[in-house]
């Protein structure tokens, strides 16, 4: 097999931006850059390109070769006995959210992922944390947000949030091996892998990155989401200054989202997600390629995995709560000190509650994966197998209408800035969405249209 260097990787719709290559480039001028559809991505010299394909190979998260999150997490936690095939390995699961102080209020669930985060620092165990803030002057550096190390509680707890946004870890990934001390990563499933990976490779960050804090995944978005959210609040993209994909709110439930965007003249402006051209989440609009390809929902190579708890009674209480996933003794002892004191209110629960919060995202990454590989001629091993005709006619038809959306929503949005025209993009998102629903939820004189002509 010929080696990929990570020009290949971004050609083959493989590449996620991790920027795990980047920051293995040493003294090359490699850099990871916002493309024309607002995703990072690798660039640098051919002589680069070529040199790096080792550095794939070894510690791609979507490289051929590397071991599976099965393989990976077998090593990293022996101590976790129990293995559930959504989980993946773990310790102990629990449901709830922060009591102490204002993470739960802050976060974008219930604010646990901060709270360990800050616990990591606070008691020592951690000299900093990697994790993403807001970009405070986004038109001087191009982009919203960024990864960052936080060295103090407030700055980890300034983090909090969830950023449905392009982001990178290339200049952290290299601070952390220049610098000794110990670190923890906070990351999505394919960023945590890549870390793991990348300590398999690198001495220096298996000692350094002591921790890792994963949080659940469906899907990666284009720097285009923000920027449409803006265009559907009236405002221009290049005027937004912070935006808030989720906004708690006592008159909305959890999962009914509501974004918030501050503009540079002061202004702040909000809307609710559902009603938006692009706002439903399983429609895939804006979706990374490489998200086509991940079979991990839960980030089954994280020490801790979090998610939103998406089912009743949680998903109708606006303050938000967490699903969590412990996979090493240390952090469980931690968590359930931490419920002891009061400090944090969780519950356990078991593999099939998890599995439950999270039933979309794993029919696309388990059953939507089986299909879409039967489809490619250049699909990379994953953990299920190709298979043409795993779901009904009826899912397959929606698998392939979110793939189409997601391809399509970065071309649209593209012709639709280029041309100045944003109803180009608007127009096209509407009568997708349209279909989408049509198909998914069979509504409407379209869905009963489908009904009874639909493809098979
Ligand atoms: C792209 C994306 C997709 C997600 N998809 C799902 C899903 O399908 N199902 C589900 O249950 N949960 C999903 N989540 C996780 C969920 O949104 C919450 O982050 C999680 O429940 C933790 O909430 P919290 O209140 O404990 O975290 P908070 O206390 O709000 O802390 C969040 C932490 O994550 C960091 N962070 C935010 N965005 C990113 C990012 N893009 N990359 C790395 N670190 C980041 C922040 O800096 C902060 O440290 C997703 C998150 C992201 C970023």
């Amino acid at each position: 097999m010929t080696p990929h260097g990570p020009r290949a990787m971004v050609r083959t719709g493989r590449c996620i931006g991790c920027g795990g290559c980047v920051a293995q480039a040493g003294g090359s001028t490699a850099a990871m850059r916002m493309d024309a559809s607002g995703r990072l991505r690798p660039t640098g010299s051919h002589a680069w390109d070529r040199a790096a394909a080792t550095v794939v190979a070894q510690t791609c998260p979507f490289s051929s070769v590397v071991p599976d999150e099965d393989r990976l997490s077998d090593t990293l936690f022996p101590e976790a006995r129990s293995h559930d095939a959504a989980t993946g390995r773990y310790v102990a699961a629990y449901v709830g959210h922060v009591v102490e102080g204002a993470y739960r209020q802050d976060g974008s669930s219930g604010g646990l992922v901060s709270w360990m985060a800050t616990e990591l620092l606070r008691t020592g165990r951690v000299d900093a944390v990697a994790h993403v803030h807001a970009c405070e002057d986004p038109a001087a550096s191009g982009r919203l947000f960024e990864y960052r190390l936080s060295r103090t509680e407030s700055a980890v707890r300034g983090g909090a949030g969830s950023r449905y946004y392009p982001v990178e870890m290339s200049h952290v990934l290299r601070t952390m091996l220049a610098e000794p001390g110990r670190y923890a990563v906070v990351g999505i499933p394919c960023f945590i892998k890549a870390v793991q990976l990348m300590r398999r490779r690198h001495p220096a960050l298996r000692e350094r990155i002591v921790h890792t804090l994963g949080l659940f995944c469906g899907h990666m978005k284009s720097a285009r989401f923000a920027e449409s959210l803006a265009w559907q609040m009236g405002a221009n993209a290049e005027d937004m200054q912070h935006v808030d994909f989720r906004r708690k709110h006592p008159d909305r439930a959890a999962n009914q989202y509501h974004a918030q965007i501050a503009l540079r003249d002061g202004r702040t402006l909000g809307r609710d997600w559902w009603p938006l051209v692009d706002g439903d989440w399983g429609a895939g609009f804006f979706m990374d390629d490489a998200c086509n390809l991940c079979d991990d929902v839960m980030a089954e190579t994280a020490d801790v995995s979090f998610g939103d708890a998406w089912v009743e009674p949680y998903s109708s209480d606006w303050q938000g709560h967490n699903v969590v996933v412990v996979r090493t003794p240390a952090l469980d002892a931690m968590l359930r000190d931490a419920r002891d004191q009061g400090r944090i209110a969780v519950d356990p629960v078991d593999a099939d509650f998890v599995a439950g919060t999270q039933a979309a995202g794993l029919r696309q990454r388990r059953e939507g994966l089986s299909y879409r590989l039967a489809r490619r001629s250049d699909a990379p091993p994953k953990r299920v197998p190709p298979d043409a005709h795993i779901a009904t006619p009826e899912r397959r038809r929606i698998y392939r209408l979110r793939a189409a959306i997601s391809r399509w929503s970065h071309r649209m949005f593209r012709l639709a800035r280029f041309t100045r025209v944003r109803g180009l993009y608007l127009c096209w998102a509407r009568a997708a969405l349209t279909t989408y629903h049509a198909f998914a939820y069979r509504r409407g004189r379209l869905g009963a249209l489908l009904n009874r002509f639909g493809p098979g």
